[in-house]
């Protein structure tokens, strides 16, 4: 199994933190990211503080994270990772909408992790599994964990089209989207599109999954952004780190 922080450390050419002391208990899990911790392995006892938010998501409740884990859950890689997809050899940020219609449109080949917050200092990346096909994106906002596929993305993209076109031409979107994801109306069918949606059509974006109803609003507006593969930020983290 691939895990989120094993991907983030090759492409980040993250070494352990020299001092790290080595695990001579039977072997474990990272309380984290799950990696497992073998006797002999480097590790880190961590402290949680009374205000973590993310117990739900540990992997174990053994107090330790993995040398990885010790990089991802320090500042400057909390907020360098904040918006973006990770490959293999790259980091790309997705904060825009073009490149976030690269990534729901034209997905880069798997593996690769994809983080969204949703407000500051979130901790996304060991909690994210890796997406291995990119026909069915796996993609944390903040606290919610969703699956996005960009066949389903590209048909919502092609109906808002063609009630555009059955509009007279000025952009109409099917939708009522909400970037949060957050307000009631997000997700409904937008009352002044509904005459001109077919019966099929009206269905296949009702029945939406809350992750692409969630990437709609990146790409469904009146700018219609078209995909733009990011340029990578991965020398520019390094540096950071
Ligand atoms: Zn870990």
């Amino acid at each position: 199994m691939l895990h989120s922080s094993e991907l983030i450390a090759q492409a980040l050419k993250l070494t352990p933190d020299a001092g790290l002391p080595t695990w001579q208990d039977a072997a474990t899990h990272c309380s984290h990211c799950a990696c497992p911790i073998n006797p002999g392995d480097l590790f880190s006892p961590v402290a949680l503080g009374a205000f973590f938010s993310d117990s739900r998501d540990l992997a174990a409740p053994n107090g330790i994270v993995c040398w990885r884990c010790v990089h991802l859950r320090k500042k400057t890689l909390l907020n360098g990772l904040s918006f973006t997809v990770i490959t293999r050899d790259a980091v790309y940020p997705i904060a825009q909408n073009i490149h976030k219609a690269w990534l729901f449109l034209t997905p880069p080949e798997g593996p690769f992790v994809a983080l969204h917050s949703s407000s500051t200092m979130q901790h996304l990346a060991w909690r994210t599994p890796v997406t291995l096909d990119n026909r069915r994106i796996s993609i944390r906002f903040g606290p919610n964990l969703f699956v996005v596929r960009p066949d389903r993305m590209r048909k919502a993209m092609g109906i808002a089209l063609q009630v555009t076109e059955r509009a007279g031409g000025k952009w109409l979107s099917p939708l009522l989207l909400d970037r949060k994801a957050a307000a009631g109306y997000h997700g409904l069918i937008n009352p002044k599109a509904e005459a001109l949606l077919e019966a099929g059509e009206r269905d296949f974006l009702v029945n939406l999954a809350a992750g692409e109803r969630w990437a709609l609003s990146a790409t469904m507006n009146a700018k219609q952004p078209l995909p733009e593969r990011p340029d990578p930020i991965t020398e520019t983290l390094i540096a950071k780190l």
